[in-house]
């Protein structure tokens, strides 16, 4: 019973996912062992989820501390983690209120009822649409996969939750032309994640903020992947001088744990009355007590600048990997949020490019088959990315050979 490999996950798991042909027992830092203990570098983070990598001592010592005090309360008992946490984040955002939940989809559909709720209040029922970019990603939750723009995954679940339009990412002139007095709010990625690392321009943020000004919408910033310091800025809003009326934050929120939250300003905020939104787990002493520690050390301008820092010396080598390789026409994103586009003849060979890598024990993700995506730990070493330059260069070579 206590043996598995990774065809145990073909026989029991459900078949979402496709998994790598190894199974992770632990990991240190950047670095991953699977079941043979083979070491692989970890370019992913668990999806952007693991600022300080796996196992941080400082981490480990709160969730110590946290686990001999207090891990769960509900929400009809407070507790001390979950009010530090939204002073610390009201603090650092100049929002005014927090929510909490387990997870990026869960501070989306809080986003989202939030809006509707809140135009509902003011304006009434007909303020109810909701416009969002095309290919953006908000989570699986029913009501945030059919916000998210990309229609293969809302296919074949029977009827969709009306009064959501899609427009182009970064393409101001369309939304414009599809705002209106019916639009009670606008959902943007500031750097679009799963769409392939596609930074916002900040004429577009700009104009989005103006648009909702004029149609009394709510401007919705999803920062589950690109926030908390990923960027090299806290929040990536906060270097384009673009404030939302709502913020959602996730997966690096609390260091490793399910997290998430939203906050909002209070002329929003305060239409989110008792009973209308809630979660067992969400604001838990145990996730809190983590976010504690993670926005408190992320949030170091000296941290943030070592993000900015790193970012380009990252840039610097997969350029310099592509003067060798010529694979790519465009290596883009912020800080450690990095997209490698690949270019003719490689067009989407994403997916066989990830396997060269993972093939010479180097992890990182797709995004969409045309994007290697590099998502390190906030905290890689020089050395570090030294190591990463010497596999992503073996692994290079490899896909390059296969492909002559
Ligand atoms: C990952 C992600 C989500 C969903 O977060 P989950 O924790 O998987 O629910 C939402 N929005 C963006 C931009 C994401 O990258």
């Amino acid at each position: 019973m206590d043996t598995v490999t990774r065809k145990t996950y073909d026989e029991v798991m459900m078949p979402l996912y496709n998994p790598f042909n190894m199974v992770l027992v632990r990991g240190r830092g950047v670095y991953l062992y699977d079941t043979e203990d083979n070491e692989y570098l970890d370019l992913f983070a668990g999806i952007a989820a693991l600022p300080f990598g796996h196992s941080d001592p400082g981490l480990i010592e709160v969730i110590k501390k946290q686990a001999f005090s207090l891990m769960q309360t509900s929400n009809f008992y407070t507790n001390d983690k979950v009010l530090m946490l939204a002073k610390k984040l009201t603090a650092l955002t100049g929002l005014d209120r927090a929510y909490f939940g387990n997870s990026g989809a869960e501070a989306n559909e809080a986003a989202l009822k939030l809006a509707r709720r809140y135009a509902y209040d003011v304006y009434g029922e007909d303020k109810n649409e909701i416009i969002s970019c095309d290919k953006s990603f908000h989570g699986r939750t029913f009501f945030t996969m059919n916000v998210g723009g990309s229609s293969p995954l809302t296919e074949g679940f029977g009827p969709k939750p009306a009064a959501i339009t899609h427009v182009p990412f970064n393409n101001a002139e369309e939304l414009e032309k599809h705002i209106s007095d019916k639009t009670c709010a606008v959902l943007i990625e500031p750097i679009q994640g799963e769409a392939g690392i596609i930074p916002a321009e900040t004429e577009f943020l700009q104009k989005a903020r103006q648009l909702c000004n004029k149609y009394n919408a709510l401007l919705i910033f999803d920062e589950v992947q690109c926030g908390m310091g990923r960027s090299g800025y806290l929040y990536v809003y906060q270097s384009v001088g673009v404030k939302p009326d709502i913020l959602t934050t996730a997966k690096a929120l609390a260091g490793s744990l399910p997290f998430g939250s939203m906050l909002a300003i209070e002329e929003v905020a305060k239409h989110f009355t008792k009973g209308l939104h809630g979660s067992t787990f969400g604001g838990n002493p145990f996730a809190c007590a983590c976010a504690c520690y993670t926005l408190d050390t992320v949030s170091k301008p000296d941290f943030l600048s070592s993000v900015k820092q790193k970012g380009k010396k990252f840039v610097k080598v997969l350029e310099n990997l592509n003067a060798k390789y010529d694979i790519f026409s465009e290596i883009r994103g912020r800080g450690l949020m990095l997209g490698c586009v690949l270019k003719e003849p490689y067009f989407n060979k994403a997916d066989e490019l990830l396997d060269c890598c993972v093939n010479r024990k180097v992890l990182l993700l797709t995004a969409t088959p045309n994007v290697l995506r590099l998502l390190p730990a906030l905290n890689i070493t020089d050395k570090e990315i030294e190591k990463a330059e010497e596999l992503l260069d073996l692994a290079f070579a490899d896909f390059k050979l296969k492909n002559t």
